[in-house]
């Protein structure tokens, strides 16, 4: 009987302590996310998609043509070609493979005119290789081809 009455006891103990942990965690800040209808902002440090931004001041991208980025990429996945000489040079072709990036940053970091840069966007997954293929459209875009809920959701005012 006594041996009854303890387990009773223990069993009355084991539900009390469940029931404390499920309260608490009730009344908890959550920290779980509804992605994609729910999205955190990343740091602006992130490193994302690659991008050549048009500079605002000149409705161009800063890029000066030195073929430094595409010589540094270890991934080899920077493709550019130019026409024209001195100040008449003239991009023709500015690609990056991202699907073969390895987003080691040593683009961004040797470019001495900061015209290619990450931008904080991580949603460029695609049932496409081709998609991943970013051309200097693109790049002046600086927005993700294919972001997976496009179409999907309309969150925060990207959809
Ligand atoms: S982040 Fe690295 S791998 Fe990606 S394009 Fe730049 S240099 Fe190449
Ligand atoms: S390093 Fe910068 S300026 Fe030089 S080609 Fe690359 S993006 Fe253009």
């Amino acid at each position: 009987m006594a041996e009854l009455a303890e387990r009773a006891w223990e069993a009355v103990v084991g539900l009390a302590t469940g029931l404390r942990v499920t309260l608490r965690a009730l009344g908890a800040k959550k920290n779980t996310v509804m992605y994609p209808i729910e999205r955190l902002d990343v740091s602006p440090n992130w490193h994302g998609l690659l991008a050549l931004p048009v500079d605002p001041a000149t409705g161009k991208d800063k890029c000066i043509i030195c073929f430094q980025c595409e010589r540094v990429c270890p991934d080899r996945c920077i493709h550019i070609e130019a026409t024209g000489k001195g100040k008449e040079r003239l991009l023709t072709r500015f690609d990056i493979e991202m699907d073969k990036c390895c987003y080691c940053a040593l683009c961004v970091e040797v470019c001495p005119t900061e015209a290619i840069v990450f931008v904080p966007l991580y949603e460029a997954s695609t049932r496409d290789r081709n998609r991943l293929l970013y051309d200097l459209d693109d790049l002046h875009r600086a927005d993700s081809k294919e972001p997976v809920a496009r179409g999907i959701f309309s969150v925060g005012g990207r959809s």
